[in-house]
């Protein structure tokens, strides 16, 4: 290789959103020098990263995605406890990783958009024991908060979210702690091996990483946003411990607690690269659908509203290209915080040299693709 990976690289990171500061942290963790440019700033506020939901779901991403996420998935929350263990020894703050489940709704109207996705959900999973069936007592018992019209619904046992605003942010202390140069507010034109070209400068690293999401199209047409529309509300008077899933013909609300009394909703899931402010339409929906959950939420402040995009590759799965010097990742789509610890894994095996990893053997027809995800 031109470039020897086992000695002090300078790399530069191009998109400090989760991907960029989960690959850089790690490259630091092995002694490497890195430059983070992003296009915004520190708190990552431009990033899907920073409005997501963050919730790990294996269970209610397998629905569309089959078993290979699931697998996936289940293996990647006890990556992510280990990834927050490492984070925490650097004196980070500690990661909340809440692991209690989540709950699947529907009001008895929709009662059919219930049992469809358990139908779906049981040909993924079989008789996997994660996933229990709810009667109006069973609700009760782990949200007692719901109104008791709720009569069925699910318990997915096995699904957690984390506390991404916290994880960004440690990330980021830690990157600097750790002598990383954080360049801001400095959008990267475009990329290739060793070179990170910006609007003053083309500048030269042993390495690019380039993590940019949508931000990548010009050098990844493949790559297209898929707009999700989202708010938080902060809500004192609710008392919901975890993710709730409510299941309607036309949309599925999800309400994730964050801390602080902070209810995120969300979200829209719309084929188009538009970030403009959320919609009249969205917010109705969203706003009516939450209302209907709990009465509680008349009263909730809307703190924020935000529309990013999901970055997505055709098939909507991850990829991680890499060749002599450059590194590529997107195509997190919806999944990202769920699939992350594996994407990264395989990044940085990618990046060491080894493309015989699980992931490598999907890559088909590029000689320096390594496709992520197994048995596609
Ligand atoms: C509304 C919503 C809800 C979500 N909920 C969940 C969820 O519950 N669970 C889950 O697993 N996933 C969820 N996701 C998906 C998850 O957030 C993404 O998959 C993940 O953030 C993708 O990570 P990334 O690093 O590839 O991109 P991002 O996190 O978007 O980071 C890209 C970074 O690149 C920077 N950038 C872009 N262009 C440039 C440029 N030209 N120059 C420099 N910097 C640039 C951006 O500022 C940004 O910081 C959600 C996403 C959205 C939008």
């Amino acid at each position: 290789a031109r470039r020897l990976r086992s000695c002090v690289m300078n790399i530069a990171i191009a998109g400090a959103g989760l991907m960029g500061r989960l690959i850089a942290w790690q490259l630091q963790r092995r002694g490497h020098q890195l430059t983070l440019f992003d296009a915004g700033d520190e708190q990552g506020t431009l990033s899907a990263a920073y409005v997501a939901a963050a919730m790990l779901a294996p269970y209610s991403e397998a629905v569309t995605s089959g078993a290979e996420m699931l697998a996936l998935g289940k293996n990647a929350i006890g990556q992510w406890r280990e990834l927050l263990r490492q984070l925490a020894e650097t004196g980070a703050h500690t990661i909340d990783l809440k692991d209690s489940g989540s709950v699947v709704v529907a009001h008895e109207l929709d009662r059919a958009s219930l049992q469809h996705f358990s139908q779906k959900l049981r040909a993924v999973v079989g008789d996997d024991t994660s996933v229990k069936a709810l009667d109006r007592s069973g609700i009760t018992e782990l949200e007692p908060e719901l109104p008791q019209s709720f009569r069925q619904g699910l318990w997915l046992a096995g699904e957690g979210c984390l506390d991404n605003r916290a994880l960004l942010s440690a990330l980021h202390d830690t990157l600097v702690a750790g002598g990383a140069q954080w360049r801001s507010h400095v959008a990267v034109q475009s990329v290739e091996p060793g070179v990170l070209h910006t609007a003053a400068r083309a500048e030269s690293f042993d390495w690019v990483v380039d993590c940019r999401g949508l931000g990548a199209k010009a050098d990844w047409p493949d790559v297209r946003g898929v707009r999700g529309e989202i708010l938080w509300v902060k809500a004192p008077e609710v008392r919901l411990s975890r993710p709730v899933r409510l299941m309607h013909p036309r949309y599925h609300l999800y309400i994730t607690p964050k801390p602080g009394d902070i209810y995120v909703v969300g979200a829209t899931e719309i084929e188009s690269e538009s970030q403009a402010p959320v919609t009249v339409r969205s917010e109705l929906e969203l706003l009516s659908a939450l209302y209907s959950v709990h009465s509680g939420f008349a009263e909730a402040h809307i703190v924020h509203s935000f529309a990013r995009c999901r970055p997505a590759l055709p098939d909507n799965l991850p990829l991680v290209r890499v060749i002599d010097g450059l590194l590529q990742v997107n195509g997190l789509y919806r999944h990202g915080y769920l699939l992350a610890p594996v994407v990264l894994a395989s990044a940085l095996r990618a990046f060491e040299g080894d493309c015989s990893a699980p992931f490598v053997s999907q890559m088909a027809q590029n000689t320096f693709a390594c496709k992520t995800g197994s048995g596609r």
